[in-house]
């Protein structure tokens, strides 16, 4: 089962992340959790480099982006699928579409056939979308980390509604919630969806 939660910065996905892990470890099942940009020792590097390397052309972002995904995917996503495990993603296509094609303003036509192509067609069960306001998760963020989190709200609210837009596009496979729930309840409805899936 491949899963992964897709948010603006501080819409608490590492929070929801590890509160799944941990309920379905408790229930018996293998997961492996990863993320991206950086999943995979060179995801790692990709990362660095585009975070905090300084300054990146929007479609050199792009690319960087898309080419952590492809190693990612190849190297470690699809090897624990075959062997049954639960794949848990902080973040994968559409951040990029999101960020680089709604936010960048690449279109994201383009930015979600090069993902597609990236990735091999290998897309999430379910995606949960933590549907964050510019200024919620500006709040949340706190100090700025990365070039990306400083960018406006101009810009974050691009990105939210380039989400929006994906998870309206196949309701069946994405879960929209309010991040500005507690992170309690947030979780609750995850798990009621994720242990739909496995028919649990
Ligand atoms: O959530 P995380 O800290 O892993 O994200 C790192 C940064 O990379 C975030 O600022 C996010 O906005 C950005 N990002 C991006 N495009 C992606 C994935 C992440 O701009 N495809």
């Amino acid at each position: 089962l491949f899963l992964c939660f897709e948010g603006g910065d501080g819409a608490g996905k590492s929070t929801q992340v590890l509160l799944l892990t941990e309920a379905l470890e408790e229930r018996g099942r293998d997961v492996v959790v990863t993320r991206q940009p950086g999943g995979t020792p060179l995801g790692a590097q990709i990362r660095e480099l585009v975070l905090h390397g300084g300054h990146v052309s929007p479609r050199a972002e792009a690319l960087l982006f898309a080419a952590d995904k492809a190693h990612h995917v190849d190297e470690l996503i699809r090897p624990a699928l075959a062997e049954a495990r639960v794949v848990i993603t902080d973040r994968y296509t559409d951040s990029s579409i999101a960020y680089q094609g709604a936010g960048r303003d690449l279109g994201a036509d383009e930015i979600r056939q090069l993902q597609h192509w990236a990735v091999g067609g290998l897309f999430p069960d379910l995606t949960v979308v933590l549907d964050v306001s510019p200024e919620v998760g500006r709040a949340r963020r706190g100090e700025v980390h990365d070039r990306l989190e400083s960018e406006g709200d101009a810009f974050h609210a691009a990105v939210r509604q380039g989400f929006l837009d994906l998870a309206a596009r196949d309701p069946e496979r994405y879960l929209v919630i309010d991040a500005g729930l507690p992170p309690r309840d947030i979780h609750e409805q995850v798990l009621d969806a994720v242990q739909a899936l496995l028919g649990a």
